[in-house]
């Protein structure tokens, strides 16, 4: 993937001409200098050039720090040195950590080291001597910025951060909490419910989202949710930035340096890094803490507990009547007999569910493994909640999985179980068999998945709009929440409740029929809607709800949604914008500048190797090993045991598979399991009980190692490396602020740049530098000119013509006036292993 995409981004920053035929050519297409390439420098280069060059280079090193940066020291350039004594141990300036190498005496200039050498990752000079280059990499900076500034504010909008969650207030009561298990549960202990709130009442709109208003004279709008014309629009300035070519380009170098950071780091450490875990006792790999943070429910058993379980109830209670169908009630025996089968023949060879070899890339068929012997009238009597039985068999079941889980104690699993959204009872129904058959524990905690399964619905007559799937989701969540003895069983089962989840085949595809898509109540045709629009119409009734929770005390709620297993790269877009977290995000590697966005942001990815590779994607190119050195948020998670599963303990078989094919250190795998705490929606109390006092802080200051296992120096690593590349993003987007206001002021003195460097640090650039972000703008001089500084590439402000796919007005900088709201998957840079 590496050497193609780096072809690609230069083929599109610089289009490869030879020198004399530049009189023929339109402008825009002469090459220019850009941030990583220099087509000139690459053909004319001789070898007395070269020389010429370094000597040059020392000259500026040597100036820049006679002017008061601090002198480099000797290992500078030595990427080794410099990581061992630049950013990685360099802050531990306490003695406390034995072995650190090449420890600063100037502990005052740290930062602006570490700035320095950080900013070397991206050129030579924080301020390049060509004025488009620093200010493309000031306007790529900037529309990072605002990519994070937008998922921020939906974040905080919908009350999805967990300093929101009234659960994480130290006065939250969990109960049954500790070793109480699920049998202990008494429905009185929650009695008497919270009463009716009559301060606030809500209404669906008619955008089919609810809205919460204030309940007094005044009928006040309280709260309402984005618009989803806003959401689209916010969601196509995510699309644009992450397909425009230099930001691309750029992201990809800074993952590829994290990643190299990372290794460099590891070679240095990782003996320092055993002798640490070491020196902790009792803790190893096995007894911290790790959660299962992807796992169907009704796929949490391995097949072997499945088989044993079938067979001992055709062996009790062959006579119990199991199942309706056609027109007449069945008993278990009588099902055996009807599918020609007994007890002694059930095998897990006839049990079929097991998805390796004939699933890739079949998710149709992998949704038949669901059923057993590929009968769905097993999968009917047996994996069903809501069923002849209440769902009696698949609550023994789980049970027997949770005293497993119980029994290994530092295993934890969060459960999905689906709500349809086909009527409005099912949330009682689904509530009523969690707390009937008490399925409480300390090792589990519930999502909600609703599967976008529409058009299934509407096919079969049971709804006439999409309108229908919203209400039959949420109102039953708005009605609990006004008045829980409304409904109070549901009321206790929603604080175990975390998150909601959406699942289905995302390689489906999304055809568009509308250029505006009609709002839900509209929504009638036979189609699926898309998967943003689905995430849209989860997110603004999510914030609602929590709006309203949160008033009165209660948990919210996060969405968590399945994304980017498969399908169009877009809907990543979506999950930046309004998502916690996601499960799978292995299509994060075609699209570099959001995965560099989730490393910044630290967004949770719920990774599940061996799922992938019975369905999209072979172990070994799994993204997997690659994001976690690059330090984004990972955990591994089984998704669904069941079916890929062979061992009693699937988790411990995730992470025993990874470390063998992905040679993860012990360290590694410790790191892995307190980021799936960290992640999960286990409450602030019991994350506190099971990672140390201040686990909400970052780095060394929060963490336990006695508790996590995870050895500082390791923790100090991963926060100074992000603080690192936040820092020098906010360096270079303030340098286009700085910039565009002293050109609003003053006239444009546009120079020659060339050898002026700023006069000291990088934190007051030379205003001798004029933004060509601000000339275009102001619309000086005009685009036609042949002038190199108008003309150049200026990613953010700029369009980029891709050629053949879409092209831009210049004059139209709306974005709402565009003809088309997405961008096609193909510009999005593919690699050779493209399935
Ligand atoms: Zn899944």
């Amino acid at each position: 993937m590496c050497s193609h995409h780096r072809e690609e981004s230069d083929r599109e920053n610089t289009p490869q001409l030879p020198v004399d035929a530049q009189d023929d050519v339109l402008p825009r297409d002469i090459p220019h200098r850009t941030t990583f390439y220099d087509s000139v420098v690459e053909r004319q280069m001789s070898q007395a050039d070269a020389k010429l060059f370094y000597q040059r280079s020392q000259l500026d090193d040597s100036r820049s720090s006679v002017a008061g940066e601090p002198a480099p020291s000797a290992s500078y350039n030595d990427p080794v040195a410099a990581l061992a004594t630049g950013s990685g141990l360099e802050h531990d300036e306490d003695t406390e950590l034995p072995g650190s190498f090449g420890k600063s005496p100037r502990a005052g200039v740290d930062s602006v080291r570490i700035a320095a050498e950080a900013s070397r990752g991206i050129s030579n000079n924080f301020l390049d001597s060509q004025p488009q280059v620093t200010a493309e990499l000031s306007s790529i900076s900037k529309s990072i910025e605002d990519i994070i500034a937008l998922r921020q504010k939906y974040l905080a909008l919908s009350l999805q951060r967990p300093e929101d969650d009234p659960k994480n207030s130290p006065d939250w009561e969990i109960y049954p909490y500790g070793d109480e298990s699920g049998d202990d549960f008494d429905m009185e202990h929650c009695m008497p419910l919270p009463p009716n709130d009559d301060s606030m009442t809500y209404k669906l709109s008619d955008g089919g989202v609810y809205e919460i208003f204030q309940n007094d004279d005044s009928q006040a709008l309280a709260f309402s949710a984005p618009t989803i014309r806003q959401f689209y629009m916010d969601l196509d300035s995510i699309l644009l930035a992450s397909s425009d070519g230099p930001s691309k380009s750029f992201a990809f170098r800074r993952l590829q340096y994290l990643e190299g950071k990372f290794n460099l780091y590891a070679l240095l450490n990782e003996y320092q890094e055993t002798a640490d875990s070491k020196k902790v006792p009792h803790r190893d790999f096995y007894n911290v803490r790790k959660v299962d943070t992807h796992v169907h429910h009704s796929a949490s058993m391995n097949q072997k507990h499945l088989l044993r379980f079938i067979k001992s109830r055709m062996k009790k209670n062959p006579d119990e009547v199991v199942l309706f169908r056609d027109g007449k009630h069945l008993t278990l025996a009588e099902v055996f007999a009807s599918i020609n089968l007994t007890a002694y023949d059930l095998s897990i060879d006839t049990l079929d569910m097991h998805a390796h070899t004939d699933s890739f890339h079949r998710f149709d068929k992998f949704n038949l493994k669901y059923n057993p012997i590929g009968e769905s009238r097993l999968r009917e009597i047996f994996l069903k909640t809501d069923n002849l039985i209440k769902g009696r068999y698949l609550a023994e079941l789980t049970k027997e999985v949770i005293s497993d889980l119980e029994a290994s104690k530092y295993q934890m699993a969060e459960w999905r179980l689906s709500i349809y959204g086909r009527s409005l009872d099912e949330w009682d129904k689904l509530a009523a068999w969690v707390v009937d058959n008490k399925l409480f524990s300390q090792n589990v905690r519930w999502l909600i998945q609703v599967p976008r399964l529409y058009d299934v619905y509407k096919d079969n007559g049971l709804m006439e709009s999409f309108e229908q799937i919203v209400t039959n989701v949420f109102q039953p969540l708005f009605e609990v929440t006004k008045d829980p003895s409304s409904h109070p069983k549901l009321h206790i089962f929603l604080q175990r409740v975390v998150g909601i989840d959406t699942v289905d085949d995302e390689s489906k595809i999304e055809r568009r029929l509308y250029r505006k898509f009609p709002v839900p109540r509209e929504w009638s045709t036979k189609q699926n809607p898309p998967y943003n629009y689905w995430i849209y119409y989860l997110f603004s009734n999510i914030a609602s709800l929590n709006f309203l929770r949160k008033k009165r005390g209660f948990n919210t709620l996060i969405l968590r949604p399945h994304c980017a297993e498969a399908g169009d790269p877009e809907h990543l877009a979506a999950a930046t914008l309004c998502c916690h977290s996601i499960s799978h995000g292995v299509l994060l590697r075609k699209v570099p500048l959001l995965q560099y966005v989730f490393y910044l942001e630290q967004i949770g990815v719920a990774m599940s190797p061996l799922s992938n590779n019975a369905l999209f994607l072979s172990y070994d190119r799994n993204p997997f090993p690659q994001y976690f050195k690059r330090g984004l948020n990972v955990s591994l998670s089984t998704d669904d045991p069941l079916q890929f599963a062979f061992t009693k303990e699937p988790l411990m078989e995730e992470y025993a598979v990874a470390a063998q094919i992905y040679k993860l250190s012990p360290t590694d795998m410790c790191e892995l399991a307190k980021n799936s705490v960290l992640q999960s929606g286990y409450e602030a109390a019991v994350k506190r009980h099971w990672l140390g006092p201040c686990f909400d802080k970052p780095g060394k200051e929060g963490n336990t190692m006695a508790k996590t296992n995870v050895p500082d120096r390791r923790e100090e690593f991963r926060y100074h490396t992000l603080l690192t590349e936040r820092e020098v993003l906010s360096r270079y987007a303030a340098f286009n602020t700085n910039a565009e206001q002293r050109n609003a002021k003053s006239d444009l003195t546009a120079q020659t740049p060339s050898g002026n460097l700023p006069s000291s640090s990088a934190t007051e650039p030379a205003s001798s530098i004029t933004s060509p972000t601000s000339t275009s703008e102001q619309g000086l001089p005009p685009r036609s000119t042949s002038n190199s500084v108008a003309d150049a590439h200026i990613s953010g402000s700029d369009p980029m013509i891709f050629p053949g796919i879409w092209s831009r007005d210049p004059s139209r900088r709306n974005l709402t006036k565009m003809d088309s709201w997405g961008v096609q998957s193909t510009e999005l840079p593919t690699s050779p292993d493209t399935e």
